[in-house]
């Protein structure tokens, strides 16, 4: 059994959540570790987990990549924390953008203006105590670790991790987890990722609805992927399937500090 340490069950492909959850606990998907990105899909990841309590641990979020998200729904989404912080098992997704500033003219004032809101959302992090999901992929890692470091951010996970090797190593050395999709079922770089670290530093996730290539290709996305995540890792490490989901089940428990159910 598993746990898919990150999706957006706020989707409206998940409407049907109880359809959703059965068909993941059919796949040995125990439990979703559901993120939100702004206030309106944080509502429906809260619904969502006092509907299912327990097989969804809520996460609220302020997605970096989001260029209409105004300083106004930063407010609200720093309100919703100080409402549900006791709630919830994280903030996430959180982070830096690094996609959206491609072509951009004021790239480097959108940077600047993803600084200084996840300054904010650490702080509040901080503040409660609570672990963070974070995107910032490729060139924004480093910024984001830079970041965690300075703000005594002691529990974090990369979600869908890519960056340089150098800046992974520091991640993984300063105990942050860093997590692979199903792209590491036929994207060497993924492959090579999780050969290169330790088992205790993984994490693995559906970040459903998003779609893959490969043997994804043309089904529908969920949660129920991170068992077929947790088995190429295995394949990977060259272990067996039951020793590596128990300790990826386990990184997730930490990282979250979840109950084992
Ligand atoms: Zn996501």
């Amino acid at each position: 059994m598993i746990i898919d340490s990150h999706c957006h069950l706020h989707d409206p492909a998940y409407a049907d959540l109880r359809e959703t959850l059965r068909t993941a606990f059919a796949h040995d998907v125990w439990g979703v570790v559901a993120v939100g990105v702004d206030p309106g899909t944080n509502a429906r990841t809260l619904a969502a987990a006092a509907a299912a309590p327990k097989a969804v641990w809520p996460c609220l979020g302020f997605h970096p990549e989001a260029p209409a998200l105004t300083d106004e729904d930063l407010a609200r989404v720093e309100a919703q924390v100080a409402e549900h912080h006791s709630r919830i098992v994280a903030l996430g997704e959180i982070g830096l953008p690094w996609y959206s500033l491609e072509g951009a003219v004021d790239a480097a004032a959108l940077m600047a203006r993803g600084r200084e809101r996840l300054h904010r959302l650490l702080e509040l992090a901080a503040r409660w105590d609570l672990p963070v999901a974070l995107h910032a992929p490729h060139g924004a890692a480093v910024g984001a670790l830079e970041a965690l470091l300075r703000h005594g951010i002691e529990r974090a996970v990369f979600h869908w991790h890519k960056a340089p090797e150098e800046v992974t190593r520091e991640i993984v050395s300063a105990g942050y987890f860093v997590s692979v999709t199903p792209e590491v079922v036929y994207r060497e770089r993924d492959r090579e990722l999780v050969q290169a670290l330790p088992l205790e530093s993984l994490l693995v996730e559906s970040d459903g609805p998003w779609t893959y290539r490969g043997e994804f290709e043309g089904l529908p996305s969920g949660p129920w992927f991170a068992s077929r995540v947790a088995e190429e890792v295995a394949k990977l490490k060259q272990m067996p399937v039951e020793d590596v989901m128990h300790q990826l089940s386990t990184n997730a428990c930490s990282l979250f500090d979840l109950v084992w159910a």
